[in-house]
């Protein structure tokens, strides 16, 4: 087997220190096959890993039977003992809360079986269409929005299935673009994923294919497959939506994931869901999406937690949402700045949400603010040439509108600090 990790820093073998994962060699821990063969879906596994406290025990017992788990023994090794709040066991554990769900949670909030053309292709949007091929994952998340599949065998789609998606595909030539997600389809073997990627090659109108995928972040060995990364070389319209929610997840082995994706010049994306306890701050989402960049992986969106059953005490209010881009826009390279989306109810689709930055207008200006709280005014066809102030006692907003002026502007920030320092070092 080649080397799991050809660049950056070796291995710390941290499973090691997991009993039951002693005497698992370097070789097999970052063999996928033996990851997936060693997955943790019972609490009594569990237990021999990790000792609980017995009442946590009964309650993963308990939450398991309605909303089983599955977590990779990579995934697991990530979480940090000491913590009970560690954002990858809180992303992974059944919790008692998955069972006390507000009313108004539903299976399927975003109506992607009401609106399936065929089985398993949900047709929502004019030119793009979402195929949900398997309910394998390579984890459960516990925040999942189709947390309805877990541990149903019933849905992965049979070649049949497969047949009646690429006959509707065909006679649909508006479609242009298709996301393949899941479960996880990176999750089916290479055989079967080989076929459904070549059906939809097959396509002529399909002009891009993206794959969403979270084995960059649960499974990053199964990217290290030489078969599977030949077989993705062959699709020269392939994108990847990933989905990390915090930097911790961001490891060596993750980074080495991406980048076997990006050599083959798939691009990579990421979509965050944001979390209650996990990634709900703007210190870990700014520290999150620029550990992203790093990597070349373009946080695309920020979606506000979906109101699936079993996922209510992970959702956060619309403002901390708000107050996240807030905390980014400006601050952090645009590139790094995701569209804040709510998926709405009804097949809705994704309504994009963003702070206030237009506070005025009138026939020719607009009043906008800026990042640092400067309030300015803006012709956007240009100063009408023969304007005559009738007032000049205008105060507030109408005064930026109405008169002369053009800017308030706070004091002291850091830009205007650097214009003092600029005209004296330069304008003398
Ligand atoms: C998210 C989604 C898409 C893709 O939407 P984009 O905004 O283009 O990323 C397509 N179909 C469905 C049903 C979706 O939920």
């Amino acid at each position: 087997m080649e080397k799991a990790i050809e660049e950056g820093k070796p291995p710390n073998s941290s499973w090691k220190k997991f009993i039951p994962w002693q005497d698992i060699s370097e070789e097999q821990w970052y063999d996928w096959r033996w990851q997936i063969k060693n997955m943790i879906r019972k609490p009594e596994q569990l237990v021999k890993i990790l000792p609980l406290p017995r009442k946590e025990f009964e309650d993963i017992c308990r939450v398991s039977d309605s909303y089983p788990m599955l977590i990779s023994p990579y995934y697991f090794s990530l979480i940090d003992l000491e913590n009970p709040n560690d954002p990858i066991r809180k992303q992974s554990f059944p919790s008692i809360e998955e069972l006390e769900d507000l009313a108004y949670a539903v299976e399927d909030p975003l109506d992607e079986e009401e609106d399936q053309s065929v089985p398993g292709l949900t047709h929502r949007y004019p030119d793009r269409v979402l195929l949900t091929l398997t309910n394998f994952c390579t984890t459960y998340c516990r925040h999942c929005t189709r947390k309805r599949i877990h541990g149903k065998s019933k849905g992965t789609l049979s070649s049949y299935c497969l047949d009646s998606v690429l006959d509707y595909l065909q006679k649909h030539e508006e479609i242009r673009d298709i996301v393949v997600s899941g479960g996880d389809p990176l999750a089916l073997p290479n055989r079967i994923l080989e076929k459904i990627l070549k059906g939809l090659q097959d396509i002529s109108h399909l002009e891009m294919i993206r794959i969403g995928t979270r084995v960059p972040v649960t499974l990053p060995m199964r990217l290290y497959d030489q078969d599977l990364l030949s077989l993705l070389e062959n699709f020269e319209n392939l994108w990847v939506n990933t989905h990390f929610n915090h930097p911790r997840e961001i490891t060596i082995e993750a980074v080495q994931a991406v980048r076997n994706l990006l050599k083959l010049g798939i691009p990579v994306n990421n979509q965050t869901v944001l979390l209650n306890g996990i990634n709900d701050s703007v210190e870990i989402m700014r520290e999150l999406m620029l550990s992203l960049l790093k990597i070349r992986v373009r946080p695309y969106y920020l979606f506000h937690c979906d109101p699936s059953k079993g996922v209510s005490h992970f959702r956060t209010s619309v403002w901390k949402g708000m107050e996240i881009i807030e905390g980014l826009r400006g601050h952090i390279s645009g590139l790094g700045v995701p569209t804040y989306v709510i998926d709405a109810p009804r097949g809705g689709g994704k309504i994009p949400l963003m702070p206030n930055y237009v506070l005025s207008y009138s026939e020719d200006a607009i009043v906008l603010r800026n990042y640092e709280g400067m309030i300015v005014k803006y012709y956007p066809k240009g100063k009408p040439k023969d304007r005559i102030f009738h007032h000049n006692n205008y105060i507030g907003i109408i005064k930026l509108l109405e008169e002369d002026a053009d800017a308030l502007i706070p004091s002291e920030t850091p830009r205007l600090k650097r214009r003092e320092n600029n005209k004296s070092n330069y304008k003398k």
